[in-house]
């Protein structure tokens, strides 16, 4: 059966944390789908469509990595995809106790979508979206941060 892991976020904006998790994770699946979360209640920095452009940008010609808007419950998302896992990046004990407790709750909803979780690379793990926007806000470079691809134009517009 063919192994597809869910990775869901925000993405606001993609990190290098984010892209090492992926990466790292490809070998364990056939198939990882990037989960844009569309949620109306949370204020995000860049624009659904920003988000969604780099993710595709950061993958284009990784024909195992997929990019889909989502909203709803991840569990739900995980059953309209076929997934059967989800995959989280752990960076601080912070993380863990935060992903605990969503990972446990997943699981009481749906038994039978299993969360794997990849520990940071050492280098990303002091790294976020919330610290990157923060750099940005203050006219700061991120071109160490954020994924090569997207590093020109993150410095364009303070917000796009
Ligand atoms: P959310 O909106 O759920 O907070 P994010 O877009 O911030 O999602 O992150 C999605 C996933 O990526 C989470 O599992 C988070 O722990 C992980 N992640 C974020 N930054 C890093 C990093 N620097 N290293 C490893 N994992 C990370």
């Amino acid at each position: 059966m063919k192994k597809t892991a869910v990775f869901p976020g925000s993405f606001d904006p993609i990190t290098r944390g984010h892209e090492s998790i992926i990466r790292r994770a490809l070998p364990v699946f056939d198939e990882i789908i990037v989960a844009l979360g569309d949620n109306a209640e949370k204020k995000c920095y860049f624009s659904l469509e920003t988000r969604m452009k780099w993710l595709e940008r950061v993958f284009d010609g990784d024909p195992t990595v997929r990019i889909v808007k989502y909203s709803g419950l991840t569990v739900d998302f995980c059953v309209k995809m076929n997934a059967g896992y989800i995959l989280r990046g752990l960076r601080t004990s912070a993380d863990f106790e935060f992903e605990r407790t969503i990972g446990l709750m997943n699981k009481a909803i749906l038994p039978a979508i299993e969360t794997v979780f990849f520990l940071s690379a050492p280098e990303y793990a002091a790294l976020s979206s919330s610290v990157v926007r923060d750099i940005l806000r203050n006219g700061g470079d991120v071109s160490k941060f954020v994924p090569e691809s997207i590093s020109g134009e993150i410095h364009k517009k303070k917000s796009l």
